[in-house]
């Protein structure tokens, strides 16, 4: 529902037809902002926002953000980005240019706009962590010449990039460094392992374990993560972040595929794959400065996000488009 708001504000969402970003443009155009969406469908999609394109407040433009882009706007959240290994991994050069050349090409705007911007970084600036859980001092562990590399040195240079307009220009930004977050709308051929494991469980197809399945992650339920955004970008201009986002209940990938099989009552089978190069052994995030500076933590548990997820697939795997 959309109510009238006299203190709208002209916000672009970059990758606002991808997973996280048609959330972001939900949450946002249902606060009362305008809300224009800049994307080029490269892993996102028009079905993701197809039900705010009766919105009034809400247009959506097809733009490569490794261009640039002219228009006025008060805030920018730029999430443009494929985030799936599979994806990013896919055109490698593109990932990078993406996240460096996106990043000049909306900081650009931004000063010309006199505009807050807000940085879609990644706990995968910490590459394959050695401090444990990761606290936004950690300088990471990434393997530059890898290929994960081109998402996590892009991520990396875009946060060098968001710091040094913010030390020359003045410019107000935050940035958020998202830890894995998962929920409806995600892609079901994505890649990423909650996806994949909930798509192959209510196919009936063997839960594809990649290594020894001992490798963790820590999942985020994504209205917790939008929550969390929306909140960072409304934080004064003193805070710049880095603020790690996510869930700090961690899980082996082995138990969140019996977890899976367990919610969808599958009895699908585990079959193990081989474990792709540099797949970081382990994740956590330290999320104390988010709890003190947003006044936030994760309210949705992983069983209840997972529940969510499933139902959203098993409607999307019976009536595909
Ligand atoms: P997604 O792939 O669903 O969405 C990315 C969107 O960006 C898509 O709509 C895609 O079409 C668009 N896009 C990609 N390259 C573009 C370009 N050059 N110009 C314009 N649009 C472009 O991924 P997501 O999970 O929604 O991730 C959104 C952002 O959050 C990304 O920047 C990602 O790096 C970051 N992030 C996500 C996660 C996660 O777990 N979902 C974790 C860490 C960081
Ligand atoms: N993974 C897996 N099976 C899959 C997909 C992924 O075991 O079908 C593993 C992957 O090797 C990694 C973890 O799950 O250790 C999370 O992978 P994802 O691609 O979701 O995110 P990222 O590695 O970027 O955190």
């Amino acid at each position: 529902m959309t109510f009238y708001n006299p203190n709208a504000r002209r916000i672009v969402v970059t990758g606002g037809a991808g997973f996280l970003g048609s959330h972001l443009c939900e949450r946002l155009l249902a606060a009362g902002h305008h809300v224009l969406c800049v994307d080029n469908y490269c892993t996102g999609s028009r079905a993701n926002i197809a039900h705010l394109m009766g919105n009034p407040f809400f247009e959506a433009v097809r733009h490569d953000v490794t261009l640039p882009l002219q228009t006025e706007v008060d805030e920018i959240y730029n999430m443009a980005c494929p985030a799936s290994p599979v994806y990013y991994q896919a055109d490698p050069i593109q990932t990078t240019k993406t996240s460096v050349l996106g990043a000049i090409n909306m900081l650009e705007l931004a000063c010309r706009s006199k505009a807050k911007i807000l940085q879609a970084s990644t706990s995968e600036v910490y590459g394959d962590p050695q401090v444990h859980p990761q606290p936004e001092a950690y300088w990471g562990h990434v393997n530059p010449i890898g290929l994960r590399a081109c998402y996590d040195e892009g991520k990396r240079c875009a946060e060098t990039l968001f710091f040094d307009y913010h030390r020359r220009a003045a410019l107000p930004i935050k940035v958020a460094r998202i830890f894995n977050t998962y929920g409806p709308r995600m892609q079901a051929n994505d890649g990423r392992v909650v996806s994949n494991f909930i798509v192959q469980a209510l196919r009936g197809l063997p839960l594809t374990i990649y290594g020894d399945g001992n490798q963790t992650r820590s999942f985020i339920f994504v209205d917790d993560q939008v929550d969390a955004l929306i909140r960072l970008m409304e934080t004064p201009d003193l805070v710049t972040g880095p603020v790690n986002l996510g869930n700090p209940t961690e899980i082996p990938m082995l138990a969140l595929a019996e977890l899976v099989l367990r919610l969808t009552g599958s009895r699908s089978t585990l079959e193990r794959h081989p474990l792709p190069s540099d797949d970081p052994r382990q994740r956590r995030p330290d999320i104390s400065q988010a709890r003190s500076l947003l006044l936030w933590e994760p309210t949705t548990a992983l069983e209840d996000g997972l529940s969510k997820t499933i139902a959203y697939f098993e409607q999307v795997l019976s009536f595909p488009d």
